[in-house]
């Protein structure tokens, strides 16, 4: 859903001057420094990055899900690491809130993480638990006003910026799975809050992971979201339904930005006494990359609308990202073929891109969890 095309149009595009004009020349600083120049987080706090999906009576800019993605293929078309900072505050680290939280939690907390102010992590992944998220081992003990935390969780994103972190805990050790589970809000500088040394990664240089570490870490008992213990689970699927969407379109828009790429290489590059896009070969591979695009900007945008109307979407938005992410994984292997040699050293955009995109078919959910989740539904729905 659209709310009013004229102002989305100006919003996507100041959004797409300053990914071109700003974002892009600094990706290769970036890469190479592994940080985001805090003149740019400036500019992303004053374009309202922060607050794009925290609804306006809180500060932020209310987008609607179709509204969202179509920002998302915008931002996405330069360094991931850029989207990784406002992703926690927009994604899994608010909506935990936005969901489920009450009144007074959403009063203090969203009007910081709009504006920027706060950086938001989503605590969910153990050492011993990822894809089997439910059997996380993290406690929470109550002890008068408070919850006692202890445990470890890992690759939280954003984790050594964060203000505040939302964190799945199990309150109650009886109930081994979801049930057990709840979810709280935990600052920074809480005695007992741990964070670990960042996690030297593959790619998204910028971007910041690392362990968040509990010891006897009292918590006020008014921060369990939504003041109820044992629903902390389904807050943090809801989370990642959207989540997963959102990441779909960001496997959208980073592969039309490789493709682009690749496509301006083909038309500049000489061999055989011609440019190289005149070969059929490397046209078969430009021609594929576009079609699975268009495949996945479309499910993307028919799963948005299909959310703004309110439908159950779990089935769509793995489709997604299962679909996109994959799509976007060979599009970068593509990509770098048709570069050659040149896809292959860090001269060329490419070869970071190639790194950088792999992470997409592994977090908010591997592949193999999408198959599972979209099988079981598809189960479920022909046994009703
Ligand atoms: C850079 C980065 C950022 C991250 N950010 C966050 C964050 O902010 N917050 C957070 O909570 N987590 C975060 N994660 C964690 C991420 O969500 C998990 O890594 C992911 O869910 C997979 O869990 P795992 O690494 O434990 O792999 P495992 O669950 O151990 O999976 C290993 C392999 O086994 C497969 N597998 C597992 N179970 C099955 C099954 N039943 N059937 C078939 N195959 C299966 C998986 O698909 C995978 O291929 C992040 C991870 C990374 C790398």
């Amino acid at each position: 859903m659209i709310r009013d095309q004229e102002t989305l149009n100006v919003l996507l595009d100041t959004l797409s001057r300053f990914v071109r004009e700003r974002l892009v020349p600094a990706e290769n600083e970036v890469a190479e420094t592994d940080l985001i120049p805090a003149d740019i987080v400036a500019e992303m706090r004053d374009i309202g990055l922060f607050g794009l999906c925290i609804p306006e009576e809180y500060g932020g800019l209310g987008l609607t899900m179709e509204e969202e993605v179509l920002v998302a293929f915008e931002i996405a078309r330069t360094s991931p690491a850029f989207r990784s900072l406002i992703g926690t505050n927009n994604g899994i680290g608010s909506q935990g809130l936005i969901v489920d939280g009450t009144e007074e939690q959403k009063r203090y907390y969203l009007p910081k993480l709009a504006s920027g102010e706060l950086i938001a992590s989503f605590a969910l992944t153990e050492p011993g638990s990822g894809s089997d998220a439910a059997s996380l081992r993290t406690s929470a003990r109550r002890d008068g006003d408070h919850y006692v935390i202890n445990g470890t969780k890992r690759f939280i994103t954003n984790a050594p910026e964060a203000g505040v972190f939302t964190v799945m805990a199990r309150t109650n050790p009886d109930i081994k799975g979801a049930g057990g589970i709840s979810a709280f809000i935990v600052e920074k500088g809480t005695p007992g809050l741990h964070i670990g040394k960042t996690d030297k990664k593959m790619g998204q240089k910028g971007a910041h992971t690392s362990d968040v570490i509990f010891e006897d870490c009292r918590v006020p008992a008014v921060n369990i979201i939504g003041g109820k213990e044992g629903v902390g689970f389904k807050t943090a699927m809801k989370v990642l339904d959207k989540g997963r969407l959102h990441i779909a379109a960001i496997c959208v828009g980073a592969a039309e930005r490789m493709l682009d790429d690749a496509l301006r290489y083909a038309i500049e590059r000489q061999q055989f006494g011609k440019p190289i896009a005149d070969f059929q070969l490397i046209q078969a591979m430009l021609a594929d990359s576009k079609a699975e695009i268009y495949a996945a900007r479309s499910m993307v945008l028919d799963a948005a609308r299909r959310r703004d109307n309110k439908e159950d979407i779990s089935t769509e938005a793995s489709c997604c990202k299962l679909f996109a992410s994959e799509m976007c994984g060979r599009v970068a292997d593509r990509a770098v073929q048709i570069h050659g040699g040149a896809g292959y050293v860090s001269e060329y955009s490419i070869e970071r891109f190639y790194r950088d995109v792999r992470l997409f078919r592994i977090y908010e959910g591997t592949t193999q969890i999408q198959q599972l989740v979209i099988a079981r539904n598809m189960i479920r729905n022909a046994q009703q």
